[in-house]
């Protein structure tokens, strides 16, 4: 396993090595991505492959620029430009139409491509350095835990790619929020930035999948699980195993806080954490439930249904 520090040496070599066909596990904000050259479709094909990922569930194209952007989609309306002013770089993926030359391997046969400009100095810088974009999905096997810090990466996985760069932990610890532009603006899965926050900047209502909102493929009943049983829970007993929100009251119980960035970030870890256990299954105390907590709670959902 090559694990390198992100010095600029460093984020050359896996520039080239990206630039050649090969693969890396890249840090971002949101969690750790399996990386190929969003122009080598053999390269991006293969990403499919390493993850055990369906073929119809279409990648996020990352790219350091909106000029770069503007080569995968076909236009950028004025609801693209507004936010991307406001957000980007960081975790928000616009879905826009592609342009005929965009691989259908990475839109999953669709018409359109999503679209992220992450907000990390060494996947920007690799991307910058390699006149690179990205296809690149979280770096986790399909339907696991997606990867928040190096140790979270599946063996198997990382001995795969030419390089894993170490960049931390990831400062929001759940995927984008992922919004489709092609026609009224709808979020497909919610993230770290809110609703509230993208109707603010388009002053103007924004759809949340749901009732009369079509899903979007790669969406799915169960995500982002870790390998133990889970189940939401109103609170656990001192013997029971799980996430808490106020003191544990045992060794299996790990404390997460009642402030919804903050228990996002620190989630995925806390599963993968409770999975090293091995115990039968372990219970989640629900947090609360108003708007601040709508990401953390589809990925809740996600994890126990
Ligand atoms: P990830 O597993 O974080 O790579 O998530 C990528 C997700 O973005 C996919 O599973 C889709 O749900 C969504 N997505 C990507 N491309 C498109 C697209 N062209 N149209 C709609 N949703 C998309
Ligand atoms: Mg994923």
């Amino acid at each position: 396993m090559n694990i390198l520090r992100p010095t600029r040496e460093n984020l050359d070599d896996v520039a080239v090595a990206l630039l050649a066909g090969q693969h890396a596990i890249l840090p971002t904000e949101t969690v750790y991505g399996l990386a190929a050259n969003a122009a080598n479709e053999e390269a991006v094909r293969q990403i499919f492959a390493l993850k055990g990922r369906p073929a119809d569930n279409p990648l996020i194209v990352h790219v350091s620029s909106l000029k770069q952007a503007e080569g995968f989609v076909a236009e950028l309306p004025e609801s693209a430009h507004l936010l991307a002013e406001a957000f980007m770089p960081g975790p928000l993926t616009l879905v826009l139409p592609k342009r005929p030359e965009v691989s259908s391997i990475i839109t999953g046969g669709l018409n359109t491509v999503a679209i992220r400009m992450p907000d990390h100095p060494a996947c920007l810088g690799i991307m910058e350095l390699g006149n690179l974009a990205l296809a690149m999905p979280s770096a986790n096997i399909f339907m696991g835990l997606s990867p928040t810090k190096v140790e979270m990466i599946n063996t198997l996985l990382a001995e795969k790619v030419y390089a894993i760069v170490d960049g931390g932990a990831c400062r929001f610890g759940i995927e984008s929020t992922v919004i489709d532009l092609t026609g009224e603006p709808t979020i497909l899965r919610p993230g770290s930035i809110s609703r509230e926050e993208i109707e603010a900047v388009l002053s103007r209502e924004v759809r949340a999948r749901g009732a009369g909102v079509r899903n979007s493929p790669g969406m799915y009943r169960r995500h982002y699980a870790p390998r133990t049983p889970c189940r939401i829970v109103a609170s656990l007993g001192s013997d029971q195993p799980g996430l808490v929100l106020d003191r544990p009251s045992n060794s299996h119980q790990i404390q997460l806080p009642r402030d919804p960035a903050e228990y996002a970030r620190q989630l995925y870890a806390a599963m993968a954490e409770l999975d090293t256990h091995g115990l039968p299954e372990f219970g989640i105390v629900a947090p609360p439930e108003d708007g601040r907590w709508t990401a953390v709670w589809d990925r809740l959902s996600k994890a126990t249904a």
